[in-house]
């Protein structure tokens, strides 16, 4: 039997996630041939699906986040990716003609919170209790502080990447699904998909493989990457109200609407485990509970479907503290590691990925311009 031919890439994205979809599309749309490689049968079957499908607009992350400038940072990516995304896909957006709310329960935050959008560029504006009872009148606004009518909106992740995934192809991206790398050294590998095996070349490699980067790396070149697992519970529920409602005070209800269901998760719940496996633990559906019924009068817990999802997070050098922001690293020359933080920053990644890209595979053409020289 003749042996098969080698795949030769300028640039392979393993893991099809929100950041490896967006990615291979910017890549092979700047002309580079680039494979896809996703050792699941189905793309972006982990967290990038799994998740409350929040397009962020910096609202939640401008305060969720203690250190002020890390928050402001965080909010203004969120702000980007949500602009680049609305704009990419304007299809995918839901409820595009309704407004989302922000509601603060404690009154001692409010002046920080505006500061903070102030300085970030969120868009908010006031709302009156009043208003928003005639607006949704099974939201329970008694121990609301304040409420701002804000920018945020659902995205159907689904849709997203689909259109992610076409354009890719349409580029000429490759896209390998079902499918392991193994390598042989940095540069060659064998992609075994079907019980065959053949050979793999590729000049550079971007892992965006999520909390399976750290088990690739460690099997492939015997490098640790020291990631640390973050456990959140999220329910999906029949829809209860016009618009997506959220509190930014930490352990209260975030509600996403999608269609005829919302997605409602807990803020920040997340804690540490040492398996990223998807079991619903019953106390942080509990905790969900709790907090709807301070949302909503009417919160039936009988009708509700939990999901567990894993956040995937660099320990860098701080050991205890809990940092899920972007992280780009090259733990081996032309291997590159990415985490998105957020998927709304995932364009935000993407650009910066696409640089070190570029300045990796050498664009000699194209003169230099003054900046890139210093
Ligand atoms: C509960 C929860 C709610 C969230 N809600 C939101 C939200 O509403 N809005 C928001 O912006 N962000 C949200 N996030 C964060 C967001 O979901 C993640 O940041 C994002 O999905 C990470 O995307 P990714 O592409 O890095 O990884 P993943 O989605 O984990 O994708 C990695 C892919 O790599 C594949 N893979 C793994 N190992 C290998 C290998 N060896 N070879 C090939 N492929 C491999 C996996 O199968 C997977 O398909 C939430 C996160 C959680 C946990």
């Amino acid at each position: 039997m003749a042996k098969e031919s080698k795949q030769s890439f300028d640039v392979t994205v393993v893991g099809a996630g929100v950041a490896g979809l967006m990615l291979t599309k910017k890549l092979s749309e700047l002309g580079l041939s680039t494979a896809l490689v996703e050792k699941q049968s189905k793309l972006a079957g982990g967290p990038s699906t799994r998740n409350e499908g929040w397009l962020h607009r910096g609202t939640y992350h401008a305060t969720s986040i203690k250190d002020r400038s890390n928050a402001i940072q965080v909010a203004r990516r969120c702000i980007y990716g949500h602009e680049q995304i609305k704009k990419f896909a304007p299809e995918a957006v839901e409820d595009v003609d309704l407004p989302s709310f922000a509601l603060v329960r404690n009154l001692d935050k409010v002046n920080e919170v505006v500061s903070r959008w102030d300085e970030a560029n969120v868009l908010y504006k006031s709302v009156l209790l009043k208003h928003l009872s005639n607006l949704e009148p099974n939201v329970r606004t008694e121990e609301v502080a304040e409420a701002f009518q804000v920018n945020d909106v659902g995205i159907n992740t689904r849709l997203l990447y689909r259109k992610l995934l076409t354009s890719s192809e349409k580029a000429g991206a490759r896209i390998f699904a079902g499918t392991d790398l193994v390598f042989r050294s940095p540069e060659e590998a064998e992609m075994k998909r079907d019980g065959e095996t053949q050979p793999f070349e590729s000049k550079l490699f971007v892992y965006t493989a999520g909390y399976g980067v750290k088990q690739l790396l460690e099997s492939s070149f015997n490098i640790s990457v020291p990631l640390r697992y973050w456990k959140s519970h999220l329910m999906v529920v029949p829809r209860l109200t016009r618009s997506s409602i959220f509190y930014l005070d930490p352990r209260e209800a975030a509600m996403m609407n999608h269609g005829e269901y919302s997605i409602v998760g807990l803020n920040e719940d997340a804690f540490v485990c040492d398996n990223p496996d998807y079991e619903c633990l019953e106390q942080g559906i509990k905790n969900i509970h709790e907090a709807m019924r301070r949302l909503f009068y009417n919160f039936d817990k009988s009708r509700n479907m939990p999901v567990a999802c894993i956040k995937t997070d660099l320990a860098e050098k701080s050991a205890a503290a809990r940092s899920l922001n972007i992280s780009v690293s090259e733990p081996l020359p032309n291997h590159i590691c990415v985490l998105p933080g957020k998927m709304t920053e995932s364009p935000y990644v993407t650009d910066f990925v696409t640089r070190m890209v570029y300045e990796k595979i050498n664009d000699d053409l194209i003169a230099l311009r003054p900046m890139d020289t210093i």
